[in-house]
């Protein structure tokens, strides 16, 4: 009766507390590995779709794991597939690749000394967004994953994708285009999951957001047509510059009074207006280009149409003319609220409860999204700011640094979702 009464409670907390998959020693043996992966990665950085050598290194590990390794998908890209030893579902774990065009200002055994050509400036190469950690740690887990085989209920497709900054102006890239060429397929995906290291998190501290995370972005350009004139004599004219002020005016009004901000936060930048060429002539036309950014599905629809409503009506009103056009650059980065749910028990198992913590939405954007717009997704951040530290260079600067101590994490965060995602129902 007693002993009965000891299993039944073991019982209930293998339940409480998730699978525990006994890969301590597997974790001990990677993390080396990882850190030794991830300074070659950074003091080799390539650019976006350019990522030849970084390509290389993966598919070579990929196949020395006995993992079938497809290459060249969305031109630099590698994908991984790992058949576990019992059949079910297909998990897709995402790492992105490139580079930035920054000159490293860090003081590194494995700081970067590459340069390289962007757009017909030469320029420093620096892993200056932490994407080398992202690809170091997806290798290592691909490589505990594939020496546990006989844990893996299912397929897990490790998916490095090439140019998340964006492709260089008239190619096509990144996760729009590995989604174009089928990475979600065959066979099937049917969840993502994808981290970001942030340089101003402390290590071993994960940050997740369930619904919006980060924003869809999207560039406008306005061209605003007036006639010409004396600038002695506007009645003889139509302004476009004061159109042009209108107009801004006009969208701003969008987010303070249509917008609801209690819902989520939402973003008109006007970056650029150019229009005249000496202090005595009204011109001809205005052109104003900008981004805006979203959080939620409904605002980003809402936005959009009250925008191409306004500009032209605002212009109109003035006695010009006005065409407004709107281009995505990235979707809503919209991680799954069942899925958050549902992965958080892991999270908590590998980080300890206190160290994952929610967080704010980032009016920042992210390619993970056009996976998340196909399939369910849950995308977060991991902490790579020395412990001890209060403050840190944030990402994309010269400064920016990642401590390899966080890394360890972020692999066992990953290795545990899969694991415990394709044991689900
Ligand atoms: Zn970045
Ligand atoms: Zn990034």
């Amino acid at each position: 009766m007693k002993n009965l009464f000891i299993i039944s409670i073991m019982f209930v907390a293998c339940g409480l507390f998730g699978q525990q998959y006994e890969l301590s020693k597997d974790y001990e043996a990677i993390e080396d590995k990882v850190i030794t992966w991830r300074r070659d990665i950074h003091q080799n950085p390539e650019l976006s779709n350019r990522e030849f050598k970084t390509a290389e290194k993966i598919a070579k590990h990929l196949k020395s794991l006995g993992i079938e390794t497809q290459t060249g998908v969305a031109h630099t890209g590698v994908v991984g597939i790992l058949k576990g030893d019992l059949p079910g579902k297909v998990v897709g774990l995402r790492a992105d690749l490139d580079a930035l065009p920054v000159m490293e200002r860090n003081d590194l055994p494995f700081k970067s000394t590459v340069t390289s050509e962007f757009l017909g400036e030469k320029v420093g190469v620096m892993h200056a967004c932490g994407h080398d950690t992202h690809t170091a740690i997806l290798m290592g887990v691909a490589e505990v994953l594939a020496n546990n085989k006989d844990k893996i209920r299912g397929t897990v497709k490790f998916i490095f994708q090439p140019a998340e900054e964006g492709p260089p102006p008239g190619e096509e890239g990144g996760a729009l285009l590995m989604v174009k060429e089928g990475v979600l397929k065959n066979p099937d995906v049917s969840a993502i999951f994808g981290l970001h290291i942030n340089s101003q998190t402390p290590v071993g501290v994960i940050r997740y957001k369930a619904g919006g995370t980060l924003a869809a972005a999207q560039s406008f350009t306005i061209k605003v047509k007036g006639k010409q004139t004396h600038g002695s004599q506007p009645w003889s004219g139509v302004d476009p510059i004061l159109i042009s002020a209108k107009i801004i005016d006009g969208l701003q009004t969008i987010i303070s009074r249509e917008a609801n901000l209690t819902n989520e936060a939402a973003v008109i930048t006007v970056g650029k207006i150019k229009s005249g060429v000496r202090f005595n002539i009204i011109p001809e036309s205005a052109e104003m280009i900008g981004t805006i950014r979203t959080l939620d599905y409904g605002m980003k629809d809402h936005i959009n149409k009250r925008m191409m409503e306004m500009v032209p009506a605002i212009a109109k009103a003035y006695g010009g003319e006005a065409t407004i056009s709107i281009k995505d650059a990235t979707d809503i980065t919209f991680n799954d609220p069942d899925l958050v749910a549902a992965m958080l028990p892991t999270l908590e198992r590998v980080a300890g409860g206190t160290n994952v913590q929610t967080q704010k939405a980032v009016t920042g954007a992210e390619d993970f999204s056009y996976y998340q717009r196909e399939v369910p997704g849950f995308f977060f951040f991991l902490g790579g700011m020395t412990p001890g530290n209060t403050e840190a260079y944030p990402h994309h600067t010269p400064d920016f640094l990642i401590d390899d101590s966080g890394l360890l994490l972020g692999v066992k965060a990953l290795t545990e979702m899969s694991l415990d995602y394709l044991n689900s129902k």
